[in-house]
């Protein structure tokens, strides 16, 4: 089973489906859970409630139920594991599986199309909780972007990366695998195998680096030329004036 489940209250409050009543009021307490579509910690009401009498006929492990998001009313699938059958009632467990997790979200405009390809697929492995395999597109899309930061690059983003260490205060020894990862020389054997902490560092870390490398020189001369652009419409009608 997935390590992503609901952190809520496990055990001791059930979620029962009544053979007799439809959905027992236990089912009307709503859920509060971070929408993976609009990505707003969001209530969550019952959708779509699968019928109880087909369920104790089959008795089926898990059980799928369909919530609706109260901020933009998208369906959101979440599976239970059913705790107890009997006479008439399914009871199944508070915590749920998520079947789709909220993305991780990034000005990926402002990257070269190479690094951007790459670091789309690293944050798509990262809601997935496939840490390892986020790991290895990280690298990837690391080097991707020393290459296109050019001569020198790898050395910038290294003194950043250094920066954000500091300014996060993050210690030396949670920190060398991060380092590893993104700046080993090594095939991937050298990877370490990271667990959901270190890979939200890593993830914090590796958009720290893209936006002070791409996203933040993309807005500035941007929002410069902006300027430029109004200045120059100004002399230009000073001088027609
Ligand atoms: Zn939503």
């Amino acid at each position: 089973m997935s390590d992503r489940q609901s952190q809520q209250s496990q055990g001791e409050m059930t979620i029962v489906l009544d053979n007799d009543q439809g959905i027992e009021s236990q089912l009307e307490e709503r859920l509060g859970l971070e929408c993976p579509h609009c990505g707003v910690y969001a209530h969550m009401s019952p959708q779509s409630v699968p019928d109880a009498a087909a369920l104790l006929r089959d008795k089926p492990k898990h059980v799928g139920l369909v919530y609706q998001c109260d901020a933009c009313h998208a369906p959101v699938f979440l599976r239970f594991t059913v705790r107890e059958y009997s006479d008439n009632r399914v009871e199944l467990l508070r915590n749920f599986v998520e079947l789709e997790r909220p993305k991780e979200r990034f000005a990926f405009s402002y990257l070269p199309k190479h690094t951007e390809v790459l670091f789309r697929e690293a944050l798509t492995c990262y809601s997935n909780n496939s840490f390892n395999a986020f790991a290895s597109m990280c690298r990837r899309a690391a080097r991707s972007s020393f290459n296109a930061l050019g001569e020198g690059g790898k050395l910038r983003a290294f003194e950043e990366v250094l920066t954000a260490q500091d300014i996060a205060g993050i210690d030396d020894e949670t920190f060398t695998p991060i380092k590893a990862v993104l700046f080993g020389t090594g095939t991937e054997e050298d990877l370490p195998l990271l667990n959901r902490a270190q890979a939200g560092i890593l993830l914090e870390v590796l958009k720290d680096l893209f936006y002070q490398c791409f996203v933040r020189h993309g807005k500035l001369t941007r929002a410069i030329k902006v300027r430029q652009f109004f200045v120059d419409e100004e002399n230009s009608s000073l001088q027609s004036a």
